[in-house]
C-alpha cells in the first residue's frame, strides 16, 4: 500500500495555502488540517473572555479550560469552540489580528502544536500554516512554501472579502496583511519561515487552477520518489 504522507504547506497570509491544501487533499484522498483556524479559535475565546494577553496566569487558566475541537472530514474543517461551530465567526479582521498576537505566546503555541501533531502524525494529511515544515513536523515528507507579491496577496484577499459581502478598502487589507506577516515573522518561537528543505513556489502569476495544478505536479513527482 502507498505510504500516507505528511505534507506541509507554509507561507505568508493570503498566499493561497488553504485553497491549494484543500484541492490537494481532495485529489489525494488526504485530510486537510487548517492550523490557522486553531489559533483563530483561541483568539475568539480570548476575545469572548476579555483575556489580557500579558497576564500569563490568566492565559494559562484559559488554555487549561480551552475546548477546541476540529472535525476533519476530507478537505472540510469544522471548528468547534465550547461545542459551538465557530467556523464563520473566526474569519473577521479583528480575529485575524488577535490570532497573530495570541499565537506569539509560547504557552498557546505548545498547546496548539500538540493538538496538530496528534491529529497529523498518522499521515495522509496536508497541514497549512506558518511553522509546519520548520517546527510542527520538521520531518514532513513534502514541504511547500508558497509566496506571492504583497500586491497580489492583498488583491486576492480583498476579492475574497468582496465575494463574502465584506467591504474593505484595498489599502486597509494590504496594511492588515503586512502587519500580520511582520508580526508572524518576528516572533521568537516558531516564526513564519521557509524550511531549508521546502520547495518554494511563487504563485503571483498563477490563477487558482494553475496554482493547484502546479503544486499537485510537484507533490506527485516527489511521491514517485518516496
Ligand atoms: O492561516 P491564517 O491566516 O488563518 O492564520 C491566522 C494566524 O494564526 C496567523 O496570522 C498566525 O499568526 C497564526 N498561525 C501561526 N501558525 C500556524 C498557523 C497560523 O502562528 N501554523
Amino acid at each position: 500500500m502507498e505510504k500516507r504522507l505528511i505534507i506541509a504547506i507554509d507561507g505568508p497570509a493570503a498566499s493561497g495555502k488553504s485553497t491549494t491544501a484543500r484541492r490537494l487533499a481532495q485529489k489525494l484522498g488526504y485530510v486537510y488540517l487548517d492550523t490557522g483556524a486553531m489559533y483563530r479559535a483561541c483568539a475568539l475565546k480570548a476575545k469572548q473572555t476579555g483575556l489580557a494577553l500579558g497576564d500569563e496566569e490568566a492565559v494559562r487558566a484559559m488554555l487549561d479550560k480551552l475546548d477546541i475541537e476540529i472535525k476533519l472530514d476530507g478537505e472540510e474543517n469544522v471548528i468547534l469552540l465550547d461545542g459551538k461551530d465557530v467556523s464563520g465567526a473566526i474569519r473577521t479582521n479583528d480575529i485575524s489580528r488577535l490570532s497573530s498576537d495570541i499565537s506569539a505566546l509560547p504557552a498557546v503555541r505548545y498547546k496548539m502544536v500538540e493538538l496538530q501533531r496528534r491529529l497529523g502524525s498518522r499521515g495522509g494529511v496536508i497541514l497549512d500554516g506558518r511553522d509546519i515544515g520548520t517546527f510542527v513536523f520538521p520531518d514532513a515528507d513534502i514541504k511547500i512554501f508558497l509566496t506571492a507579491t504583497d500586491e497580489i496577496r492583498a488583491r486576492r484577499r480583498w476579492l475574497e472579502l468582496k465575494h463574502k459581502g465584506v467591504h474593505a478598502s484595498l489599502d486597509n487589507v494590504s496594511e492588515e496583511l503586512r502587519e500580520r506577516d511582520k508580526n508572524d515573522s518576528a516572533r521568537e518561537l516558531a516564526p513564519l519561515a521557509k524550511a531549508a528543505d521546502a520547495i518554494e513556489v511563487d504563485t503571483s502569476a498563477m490563477n487558482v487552477e494553475e496554482q493547484a495544478e502546479a503544486i499537485y505536479g510537484i507533490v506527485k513527482a516527489r511521491m514517485a520518489g518516496i
